[in-house]
């Protein structure tokens, strides 16, 4: 089955495992920008990153078939460092027209921090000025439903946001419904320890159903599963769902998503064997 990883920071990887995700039917991935491990030191820095994530990155996966888009922003773990994270975010637009850019993202929030909240609202204006799609990293563990909760209220607090254009990923069992019930599309993150495993993600569809849902591996450069995807394929699979709800699932949502975007330039695979 064709599938799109709606997120995965694929700069942290290797080549090998773009190769090993065409051959599980991976046709695109969306690479949010995200932190490195490190706090970047200048705004040069991240117009570095930015230029990897646009320019080199897709020609790398084009080597294995694989069509490759992109989100900018300064992470949230950065956002501490208010006068660089509005650097970055006045060089942005350098980016967003360039052929692979679906938006802003992921922002969000990390530690829920008064300076986090300020960066977040100030990249949702810019995305309201320049009328992107806007791709949202929800906190971990403890503070995950608190943190859900704080973005969900800053997006309806803007009266300018779309929520159907707007992504709330790494949504769990407690949060998924604070994003899904006004008309946010969300994504569940298949880790192989912390955030969802492919059993609970096949329960949170069964028991919330398949609109406005995705799932991703959120792969990086930590514990995690490039190919985890293909794991949730077969867990439905076992279950017993259709091959038809599968894929809405796993290739026609992210689909519907991104092509809200105008930098979408996807090529069904279909097409490209008729092209080839
Ligand atoms: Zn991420």
């Amino acid at each position: 089955m064709y599938f799109i990883d709606p997120h995965v920071h694929m700069i942290s990887r290797v080549t090998d495992d773009y190769e090993r995700m065409a051959r599980m039917g991976c046709v695109a991935v969306s690479e949010p920008a995200f932190w490195a491990g490190f706090d970047r030191g200048s705004v040069d820095g991240f117009r570095d990153y930015f230029r990897q994530l646009t320019e080199f990155e897709p020609t790398r996966a084009g080597w294995s078939g694989v069509q490759h888009f992109t989100w900018m922003c300064i992470n949230a773990k950065e956002a501490e460092n208010v006068s660089l994270s509005r650097e970055v975010i006045a060089m942005i637009p350098e980016f967003l027209d360039k052929a692979n850019v679906l938006g802003i993202g992921e922002i969000g929030l990390n530690k829920n921090t008064p300076n986090e909240c300020t960066i977040f609202r100030e990249h949702v204006d810019l995305a309201m000025k320049t009328n992107e799609l806007i791709l949202i990293h929800t906190p971990h563990l403890q503070d995950k439903f608190k943190g859900t909760r704080m973005i969900v209220d800053m997006l309806l607090e803007d009266t300018r946001v779309q929520p159907d254009r707007v992504l709330i990923d790494h949504v769990e069992e407690h949060t998924v419904r604070v994003a899904r019930d006004h008309g946010f599309w969300c994504a569940m993150t298949l880790y192989p320890v912390t955030k969802c495993t492919p059993s609970r993600a096949a329960d949170i569809i069964e028991t919330y159903g398949d609109d406005r849902i995705m799932v991703n591996s959120a792969g990086d450069w930590g514990p995690s599963n490039p190919c985890a995807v293909p794991d949730f394929i077969q867990e439905m699979r076992r279950r017993g769902h259709s091959e038809a709800k599968i894929k809405k699932i796993v290739y026609e949502n992210p689909l519907e998503f991104f092509s809200k975007s105008c930098n979408f330039n996807f090529t069904p695979p279909e097409q490209q064997r008729l092209d080839g």
